[in-house]
Protein backbone atom coordinates (compact mmCIF):
# COMPACT_ATOMS: atom_id res chain seq x y z
CA UNK A 1 0.00 0.00 0.00
CA UNK A 2 1.22 3.57 -1.10
CA UNK A 3 0.68 6.65 1.30
CA UNK A 4 0.77 10.16 -1.23
CA UNK A 5 0.58 13.27 1.06
CA UNK A 6 -0.93 16.07 -0.93
CA UNK A 7 -3.50 16.41 -3.49
CA UNK A 8 -1.80 19.37 -5.93
CA UNK A 9 -1.67 18.09 -9.37
CA UNK A 10 1.78 16.24 -8.57
CA UNK A 11 -0.15 13.90 -6.05
CA UNK A 12 -3.43 13.64 -8.15
CA UNK A 13 -1.57 12.22 -11.52
CA UNK A 14 0.60 9.93 -8.77
CA UNK A 15 -2.67 8.57 -7.17
CA UNK A 16 -4.71 8.39 -10.76
CA UNK A 17 -1.97 6.60 -12.34
CA UNK A 18 -1.05 4.20 -9.82
CA UNK A 19 -4.70 3.46 -8.81
CA UNK A 20 -5.30 2.71 -12.35
CA UNK A 21 -2.29 0.50 -12.56
CA UNK A 22 -3.99 -1.45 -9.66
CA UNK A 23 -2.07 -0.31 -6.67
CA UNK A 24 -3.14 0.36 -3.18
CA UNK A 25 -2.88 4.29 -3.00
CA UNK A 26 -4.05 6.62 -0.01
CA UNK A 27 -4.08 10.27 -0.83
CA UNK A 28 -3.66 12.31 2.27
CA UNK A 29 -3.83 15.67 1.86
CA UNK A 30 -3.81 18.02 4.71
CA UNK A 31 -6.66 20.93 4.12
CA UNK A 32 -9.98 20.06 4.74
CA UNK A 33 -11.36 20.72 1.04
CA UNK A 34 -9.74 20.06 -2.22
CA UNK A 35 -7.44 22.60 -3.52
CA UNK A 36 -7.70 24.80 -0.93
CA UNK A 37 -4.25 25.66 -0.65
CA UNK A 38 -0.94 24.97 -2.84
CA UNK A 39 -0.14 26.80 -6.12
CA UNK A 40 -1.55 24.42 -8.02
CA UNK A 41 -5.50 26.40 -8.67
CA UNK A 42 -2.65 29.31 -9.59
CA UNK A 43 -1.50 27.69 -12.92
CA UNK A 44 -2.33 29.25 -16.40
CA UNK A 45 -2.08 26.52 -18.25
CA UNK A 46 0.09 26.30 -20.54
CA UNK A 47 1.09 22.80 -21.45
CA UNK A 48 3.86 24.20 -24.40
CA UNK A 49 6.80 22.00 -23.59
CA UNK A 50 8.36 23.73 -27.24
CA UNK A 51 7.98 27.25 -26.39
CA UNK A 52 9.42 26.51 -23.19
CA UNK A 53 12.62 25.65 -24.19
CA UNK A 54 13.14 29.77 -24.59
CA UNK A 55 14.14 29.90 -21.07
CA UNK A 56 13.82 25.99 -19.35
CA UNK A 57 15.61 23.09 -19.42
CA UNK A 58 15.97 20.81 -22.45
CA UNK A 59 14.52 18.18 -19.86
CA UNK A 60 11.40 20.43 -19.39
CA UNK A 61 10.69 20.05 -23.66
CA UNK A 62 11.59 16.50 -23.91
CA UNK A 63 9.46 15.24 -20.71
CA UNK A 64 7.11 17.87 -21.32
CA UNK A 65 6.33 16.45 -24.82
CA UNK A 66 4.94 12.84 -23.28
CA UNK A 67 3.07 15.38 -20.65
CA UNK A 68 1.26 16.88 -22.97
CA UNK A 69 0.35 13.73 -24.85
CA UNK A 70 -0.53 12.31 -21.88
CA UNK A 71 -2.98 15.22 -20.36
CA UNK A 72 -4.91 14.72 -24.24
CA UNK A 73 -5.57 11.27 -23.61
CA UNK A 74 -6.54 11.22 -20.11
CA UNK A 75 -8.49 14.68 -20.15
CA UNK A 76 -11.00 15.57 -22.89
CA UNK A 77 -10.39 19.23 -21.30
CA UNK A 78 -6.73 19.70 -22.58
CA UNK A 79 -7.62 21.88 -25.54
CA UNK A 80 -5.04 21.72 -28.48
CA UNK A 81 -5.26 25.00 -30.34
CA UNK A 82 -1.51 25.28 -30.45
CA UNK A 83 0.33 28.45 -28.62
CA UNK A 84 0.89 31.87 -30.23
CA UNK A 85 3.96 34.15 -29.40
CA UNK A 86 3.41 38.00 -30.41
CA UNK A 87 5.69 41.19 -30.36
CA UNK A 88 4.97 45.02 -31.35
CA UNK A 89 6.69 46.24 -33.95
CA UNK A 90 9.59 47.87 -31.99
CA UNK A 91 9.89 44.75 -29.79
CA UNK A 92 10.04 42.96 -33.32
CA UNK A 93 14.26 41.42 -32.40
CA UNK A 94 12.24 39.78 -29.58
CA UNK A 95 10.52 37.50 -31.95
CA UNK A 96 13.50 36.92 -33.79
CA UNK A 97 14.93 35.81 -30.19
CA UNK A 98 11.87 33.42 -28.98
CA UNK A 99 12.49 32.12 -32.59
CA UNK A 100 16.13 30.91 -32.49
CA UNK A 101 15.55 29.42 -28.88
CA UNK A 102 12.68 27.33 -29.35
CA UNK A 103 11.75 25.14 -32.42
CA UNK A 104 8.05 23.12 -33.76
CA UNK A 105 7.12 26.77 -34.60
CA UNK A 106 6.08 28.40 -37.79
CA UNK A 107 6.38 32.01 -38.79
CA UNK A 108 3.12 33.83 -39.34
CA UNK A 109 2.43 37.23 -41.20
CA UNK A 110 0.50 39.67 -39.85
CA UNK A 111 -2.10 38.70 -42.46
CA UNK A 112 -1.70 35.22 -41.18
CA UNK A 113 -1.74 35.90 -37.84
CA UNK A 114 -5.30 37.46 -38.31
CA UNK A 115 -6.44 34.64 -40.25
CA UNK A 116 -6.40 32.32 -37.61
CA UNK A 117 -6.89 34.98 -34.39
CA UNK A 118 -8.44 37.67 -35.60
CA UNK A 119 -8.71 40.50 -32.84
CA UNK A 120 -4.75 40.50 -33.25
CA UNK A 121 -5.30 41.60 -36.14
CA UNK A 122 -3.03 45.05 -37.34
CA UNK A 123 -0.55 45.36 -34.38
CA UNK A 124 1.65 42.59 -34.45
CA UNK A 125 4.89 42.43 -36.03
CA UNK A 126 3.72 38.70 -37.08
CA UNK A 127 4.06 35.91 -34.54
CA UNK A 128 4.91 32.51 -33.78
CA UNK A 129 2.63 29.31 -34.05
CA UNK A 130 3.23 26.31 -32.28
CA UNK A 131 0.99 24.11 -33.83
CA UNK A 132 1.48 20.83 -31.03
CA UNK A 133 0.69 22.69 -28.23
CA UNK A 134 -2.26 22.53 -25.77
CA UNK A 135 -3.81 24.58 -22.92
CA UNK A 136 -6.32 24.23 -19.92
CA UNK A 137 -8.39 25.30 -17.28
CA UNK A 138 -7.03 24.29 -13.98
CA UNK A 139 -9.99 23.99 -11.36
CA UNK A 140 -12.07 21.55 -14.11
CA UNK A 141 -8.58 19.71 -14.58
CA UNK A 142 -8.18 19.42 -10.67
CA UNK A 143 -11.32 18.08 -10.19
CA UNK A 144 -11.15 15.44 -12.84
CA UNK A 145 -8.33 14.06 -11.91
CA UNK A 146 -9.41 13.69 -8.09
CA UNK A 147 -12.65 12.13 -9.45
CA UNK A 148 -10.62 9.55 -11.75
CA UNK A 149 -8.29 8.73 -8.87
CA UNK A 150 -11.33 8.38 -6.54
CA UNK A 151 -13.03 5.94 -9.37
CA UNK A 152 -9.67 4.08 -10.16
CA UNK A 153 -9.71 2.75 -6.45
CA UNK A 154 -7.96 5.72 -4.05
CA UNK A 155 -8.67 6.37 -1.24
CA UNK A 156 -8.51 10.14 -0.24
CA UNK A 157 -8.45 11.56 3.14
CA UNK A 158 -8.68 15.79 3.27
CA UNK A 159 -7.97 17.39 6.60
CA UNK A 160 -5.16 15.34 7.07
CA UNK A 161 -1.42 15.90 7.17
CA UNK A 162 -0.40 12.13 8.85
CA UNK A 163 -0.29 9.14 6.81
CA UNK A 164 -0.99 5.29 7.86
CA UNK A 165 2.14 3.90 9.75
CA UNK A 166 1.81 0.90 8.14
CA UNK A 167 2.41 1.77 4.75
CA UNK A 168 5.42 0.37 1.98
CA UNK A 169 6.42 3.16 0.90
CA UNK A 170 5.34 7.28 1.41
CA UNK A 171 5.15 9.70 -1.83
CA UNK A 172 5.80 13.07 -0.47
CA UNK A 173 4.02 15.74 -3.08
CA UNK A 174 3.54 18.41 -0.57
CA UNK A 175 4.93 20.90 -3.17
CA UNK A 176 6.61 24.00 -1.27
CA UNK A 177 5.76 22.70 2.36
CA UNK A 178 7.90 19.55 1.97
CA UNK A 179 10.62 22.64 2.60
CA UNK A 180 10.57 21.61 6.11
CA UNK A 181 12.62 18.55 4.90
CA UNK A 182 14.07 19.59 1.74
CA UNK A 183 15.79 22.49 2.80
CA UNK A 184 17.16 23.67 -0.98
CA UNK A 185 13.53 24.11 -2.08
CA UNK A 186 12.62 27.67 -2.36
CA UNK A 187 9.43 29.35 -3.92
CA UNK A 188 9.04 31.45 -6.46
CA UNK A 189 5.98 33.63 -6.35
CA UNK A 190 3.57 33.75 -9.80
CA UNK A 191 0.99 36.39 -9.60
CA UNK A 192 -1.86 36.09 -12.03
CA UNK A 193 -5.07 37.98 -12.45
CA UNK A 194 -8.50 36.48 -13.71
CA UNK A 195 -10.54 38.26 -16.11
CA UNK A 196 -14.32 37.99 -17.36
CA UNK A 197 -15.12 39.63 -20.60
CA UNK A 198 -17.61 39.13 -23.58
CA UNK A 199 -15.43 41.64 -26.10
CA UNK A 200 -12.07 39.57 -26.25
CA UNK A 201 -12.61 36.58 -28.10
CA UNK A 202 -8.93 34.80 -28.16
CA UNK A 203 -8.86 30.68 -28.83
CA UNK A 204 -5.46 29.62 -27.76
CA UNK A 205 -2.73 31.24 -25.31
CA UNK A 206 -1.68 34.35 -26.49
CA UNK A 207 2.31 35.38 -25.27
CA UNK A 208 3.39 38.79 -25.98
CA UNK A 209 6.75 39.18 -25.38
CA UNK A 210 8.31 42.53 -24.38
CA UNK A 211 12.00 43.02 -22.53
CA UNK A 212 10.60 43.92 -19.34
CA UNK A 213 7.10 42.48 -18.62
CA UNK A 214 6.38 39.67 -20.85
CA UNK A 215 3.14 38.15 -20.29
CA UNK A 216 0.54 35.60 -21.31
CA UNK A 217 -3.04 35.12 -21.59
CA UNK A 218 -4.58 31.66 -21.29
CA UNK A 219 -8.63 31.16 -22.15
CA UNK A 220 -10.72 29.23 -20.21
CA UNK A 221 -13.71 29.50 -21.72
CA UNK A 222 -16.85 31.17 -21.21
CA UNK A 223 -15.39 34.24 -22.13
CA UNK A 224 -12.83 33.91 -19.06
CA UNK A 225 -9.18 34.85 -19.44
CA UNK A 226 -6.43 34.30 -17.57
CA UNK A 227 -3.55 36.78 -17.50
CA UNK A 228 -0.23 35.72 -15.86
CA UNK A 229 2.49 35.68 -14.59
CA UNK A 230 5.59 36.91 -12.90
CA UNK A 231 8.13 35.62 -11.77
CA UNK A 232 9.66 36.62 -8.54
CA UNK A 233 12.11 35.09 -5.77
CA UNK A 234 9.78 34.75 -2.76
CA UNK A 235 7.84 32.55 -1.40
CA UNK A 236 4.81 34.62 -0.48
CA UNK A 237 1.47 33.59 -1.66
CA UNK A 238 -1.53 35.58 -1.52
CA UNK A 239 -2.90 38.98 -2.72
CA UNK A 240 -0.44 40.37 -5.62
CA UNK A 241 1.33 44.30 -5.50
CA UNK A 242 -0.06 47.11 -7.35
CA UNK A 243 2.85 46.85 -9.19
CA UNK A 244 2.39 43.83 -10.63
CA UNK A 245 -1.54 44.42 -11.58
CA UNK A 246 -0.33 47.59 -13.56
CA UNK A 247 1.96 45.81 -15.36
CA UNK A 248 0.30 42.62 -16.27
CA UNK A 249 -3.51 44.98 -17.27
CA UNK A 250 -1.38 46.97 -19.02
CA UNK A 251 0.32 44.37 -21.30
CA UNK A 252 -3.54 42.56 -21.46
CA UNK A 253 -4.30 45.86 -22.87
CA UNK A 254 -1.21 46.33 -25.62
CA UNK A 255 -2.23 42.61 -27.02
CA UNK A 256 -6.11 43.24 -27.13
CA UNK A 257 -7.91 46.79 -26.35
CA UNK A 258 -11.13 44.72 -25.71
CA UNK A 259 -9.66 43.88 -22.49
CA UNK A 260 -10.15 47.15 -20.79
CA UNK A 261 -13.94 46.60 -20.70
CA UNK A 262 -13.15 43.06 -18.84
CA UNK A 263 -14.33 42.71 -15.07
CA UNK A 264 -11.78 41.07 -12.98
CA UNK A 265 -12.52 38.02 -11.27
CA UNK A 266 -9.86 36.95 -9.28
CA UNK A 267 -6.54 37.88 -8.00
CA UNK A 268 -3.79 35.98 -6.82
CA UNK A 269 -0.26 34.73 -6.44
CA UNK A 270 1.02 31.12 -5.77
CA UNK A 271 4.53 30.08 -5.05
CA UNK A 272 5.92 27.42 -7.32
CA UNK A 273 8.02 25.25 -5.19
CA UNK A 274 11.49 24.92 -7.37
CA UNK A 275 15.24 23.50 -6.65
CA UNK A 276 18.27 25.96 -7.05
CA UNK A 277 18.68 24.53 -10.77
CA UNK A 278 14.72 24.46 -11.28
CA UNK A 279 14.73 21.16 -12.41
CA UNK A 280 11.93 18.83 -11.06
CA UNK A 281 13.22 15.59 -9.34
CA UNK A 282 12.14 11.96 -7.74
CA UNK A 283 14.23 11.74 -4.35
CA UNK A 284 14.13 8.37 -3.58
CA UNK A 285 14.53 7.69 -0.08
CA UNK A 286 14.06 4.48 2.32
CA UNK A 287 10.81 3.66 1.85
CA UNK A 288 10.15 7.42 1.97
CA UNK A 289 10.20 9.54 -2.18
CA UNK A 290 9.51 12.95 -2.92
CA UNK A 291 8.69 14.34 -6.06
CA UNK A 292 9.19 17.81 -6.21
CA UNK A 293 10.44 21.05 -8.14
CA UNK A 294 8.31 21.18 -10.95
CA UNK A 295 8.51 25.14 -10.43
CA UNK A 296 6.66 26.79 -14.13
CA UNK A 297 5.82 23.25 -15.40
CA UNK A 298 4.11 21.57 -12.57
CA UNK A 299 1.20 20.63 -14.99
CA UNK A 300 2.72 19.56 -17.74
CA UNK A 301 5.70 17.78 -16.07
CA UNK A 302 3.15 15.82 -13.43
CA UNK A 303 1.72 12.96 -15.70
CA UNK A 304 5.41 12.21 -16.74
CA UNK A 305 6.78 12.18 -13.33
CA UNK A 306 3.65 9.52 -11.99
CA UNK A 307 4.27 7.13 -14.97
CA UNK A 308 7.95 7.58 -14.28
CA UNK A 309 7.51 6.50 -10.45
CA UNK A 310 4.80 3.99 -11.41
CA UNK A 311 7.43 1.99 -13.68
CA UNK A 312 10.52 2.64 -10.74
CA UNK A 313 8.08 0.74 -8.33
CA UNK A 314 7.31 -1.86 -10.70
CA UNK A 315 10.52 -2.45 -12.08
CA UNK A 316 13.02 -0.51 -10.00
CA UNK A 317 13.35 1.50 -13.50
CA UNK A 318 15.47 5.14 -12.95
CA UNK A 319 15.65 8.04 -15.29
CA UNK A 320 19.18 9.14 -14.54
CA UNK A 321 17.73 12.93 -15.43
CA UNK A 322 14.91 13.00 -13.05
CA UNK A 323 16.12 10.34 -10.18
CA UNK A 324 18.12 11.22 -7.50
CA UNK A 325 19.30 9.68 -4.16
CA UNK A 326 17.61 11.40 -1.00
CA UNK A 327 20.27 12.40 1.43
CA UNK A 328 18.11 14.09 3.30
C1 LIG B 1 0.89 31.98 -11.69
C2 LIG B 1 1.30 30.56 -12.03
C3 LIG B 1 1.17 30.10 -13.33
C4 LIG B 1 1.56 28.79 -13.66
N1 LIG B 1 1.36 28.35 -14.93
C5 LIG B 1 1.69 27.08 -15.26
C6 LIG B 1 1.48 26.62 -16.59
O1 LIG B 1 0.99 27.36 -17.45
N2 LIG B 1 1.84 25.32 -16.88
C7 LIG B 1 2.36 24.47 -15.94
O2 LIG B 1 2.65 23.31 -16.27
N3 LIG B 1 2.59 24.91 -14.68
C8 LIG B 1 2.28 26.18 -14.33
N4 LIG B 1 2.52 26.65 -13.05
C9 LIG B 1 3.26 25.80 -12.12
C10 LIG B 1 2.38 24.80 -11.39
O3 LIG B 1 1.24 25.44 -10.89
C11 LIG B 1 3.20 24.18 -10.23
O4 LIG B 1 4.39 23.62 -10.72
C12 LIG B 1 2.38 23.07 -9.57
O5 LIG B 1 1.13 23.56 -9.16
C13 LIG B 1 3.10 22.44 -8.39
O6 LIG B 1 2.25 21.43 -7.93
P1 LIG B 1 2.49 20.57 -6.60
O7 LIG B 1 1.44 19.51 -6.60
O8 LIG B 1 3.93 20.18 -6.53
O9 LIG B 1 2.27 21.59 -5.41
P2 LIG B 1 0.92 22.20 -4.79
O10 LIG B 1 -0.06 22.53 -5.85
O11 LIG B 1 1.37 23.31 -3.90
O12 LIG B 1 0.31 21.03 -3.95
C14 LIG B 1 0.84 20.62 -2.70
C15 LIG B 1 -0.31 20.10 -1.86
O13 LIG B 1 0.22 19.53 -0.65
C16 LIG B 1 -0.64 19.86 0.41
N5 LIG B 1 0.08 19.72 1.68
C17 LIG B 1 0.97 20.56 2.26
N6 LIG B 1 1.42 20.03 3.42
C18 LIG B 1 0.81 18.82 3.58
C19 LIG B 1 0.89 17.78 4.55
N7 LIG B 1 1.65 17.89 5.64
N8 LIG B 1 0.13 16.67 4.37
C20 LIG B 1 -0.67 16.54 3.28
N9 LIG B 1 -0.79 17.50 2.32
C21 LIG B 1 -0.04 18.61 2.47
C22 LIG B 1 -1.06 21.29 0.09
O14 LIG B 1 -2.22 21.67 0.79
C23 LIG B 1 -1.28 21.19 -1.44
O15 LIG B 1 -2.60 20.79 -1.74
C24 LIG B 1 2.12 27.94 -12.67
C25 LIG B 1 2.24 28.40 -11.37
C26 LIG B 1 1.84 29.69 -11.04
C27 LIG B 1 1.95 30.18 -9.62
Amino acid sequence: MFAIRGAGVVGLWQALILARRGHKVTLCERSPGPFMHGCSLYAGVMLAPNCEKESAELIVRDLGRRGLALWRDAYPGAIANGTLVVALQRDRAELDRFARMTEGHERLSPTELAAIEPALIDRFAGALYFPQEGHLSPEPALHFLLEQAQAAGAHVRFGDGEYPPDVDLVIDCRGLAAKDQLSNLRGVRGERIVVKSREVNLARPVRLLHPRFPLYVVPWGNGVYMIGATVIESEEAGPITLRSALDLLSAAYALDPAFAEAEIVLQGAGARPAFPDNRPRIMVGRRYIYVNGLYRHGFLLAPVLAELMAAHIETGAVDPEVFVADSC
